[in-house]
C-alpha cells in the first residue's frame, strides 16, 4: 500500500515565546526579517509535521526549489488570512501549479460572468477550495478541496498501484479533478520529483536523463558519464 505519510497536520506549527510574528496587514512578499524568520521556521516545521510530503498528493516533497508554502485559501482573495497557520501547509510545484492554474480560470470566469450579466468589470476573486460560507472560525464544512489540517486524507482519497488516485467522497473527487492527481503528465512530473528526492548522486543524474526530452538526454549521458569518470579518479 502506498504510504501518505501523514493523513492530517494534528498540532500547528508553532514559534518560540516572545518570536515576533507577522501582521495580518503584513505582505507576504516582504523581505521585513519578521516575515523572512516566519516562513522559514514554518518551512522547517511543516516539513517535519507533514512526513517531507506535499500536503495536497501526498508525494515525496523534493528540495526547496520545488516546494511552495501554500495558501490553502487563496491570499489574493482572502488576504487578511495570509499569515493564518492554518492557512499554510507545504506543497509540491505539481499541485501547486494545477491550483494556480484552476484558480485563475475561476476567477476568470467569473469575471466574465459579471460583465455579462451588469457589464461591470471588476476584479472577482473566489477561492478555489471555500464553500463561500464566511464562519467565524476556519471549520471543515467550509472547505471543498481535501484541508490538510481539517480533513483526514484517507477518508477521502485512496492511491491504488502506486499512482491511480480513487475518491471516496465528493471532496475527494474534486480535488482529484482540480489537482490533476491522474492526470499523465502530472503523474510523470510528481514520479520524477519523487525520485529525486529519493535519490542523490549518479541515481539522480540517471532520473534526469529519463525524464529528459531527446535532445537533452545526450548532454546529460556526457555529464553522468563525466561524473562517474571523477568518482574512479577519487577512488
Ligand atoms: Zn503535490
Amino acid at each position: 500500500m502506498f504510504n501518505i505519510g501523514f493523513n492530517r497536520i494534528d498540532n500547528e506549527p508553532d514559534f518560540p515565546a516572545g518570536m515576533p510574528l507577522p501582521t495580518s496587514k503584513m505582505n507576504w512578499e516582504s523581505k521585513a526579517k519578521v516575515v523572512r524568520n516566519f516562513k522559514t521556521s514554518l518551512k522547517l516545521q511543516l516539513r517535519n509535521k507533514q512526513k517531507g510530503r506535499c500536503c495536497f498528493c501526498r508525494r515525496l516533497l523534493g528540495d526547496d526549489g520545488d516546494v511552495h508554502i501554500e495558501h490553502y485559501l487563496e491570499k489574493s482573495a482572502l488576504p487578511e488570512l495570509t499569515f493564518e497557520i492554518k492557512n499554510l501547509a507545504l506543497s509540491c510545484s505539481t499541485c501547486n501549479n494545477a491550483k494556480a492554474g484552476a484558480y485563475k480560470r475561476l476567477c476568470g470566469r467569473l469575471r466574465k460572468q459579471k460583465f455579462r450579466k451588469e457589464g461591470i468589470k471588476s476584479t472577482i476573486t473566489r477561492c478555489i477550495g471555500f464553500s463561500g460560507a464566511f464562519l467565524p472560525e476556519l471549520h471543515q464544512n467550509q472547505f471543498r478541496l481535501v484541508h490538510p489540517y481539517f480533513h483526514c486524507f484517507d477518508d477521502h482519497l485512496a492511491i491504488k498501484k502506486g499512482w491511480i488516485y480513487v475518491s471516496k467522497s465528493r471532496i475527494g473527487y474534486r480535488t482529484r479533478k482540480c489537482l490533476k492527481f491522474n492526470d499523465i503528465s502530472a503523474i510523470e512530473a510528481r514520479a520524477k520529483s519523487e525520485l529525486l528526492a529519493a535519490h542523490t548522486g549518479p541515481a539522480s543524474l540517471v532520473i534526469e536523463i529519463a525524464y529528459a526530452d531527446a535532445d537533452e538526454q545526450l548532454n546529460l549521458a556526457r555529464n553522468l558519464v563525466k561524473y562517474l569518470e571523477a568518482l574512479k579518479t577519487i577512488k
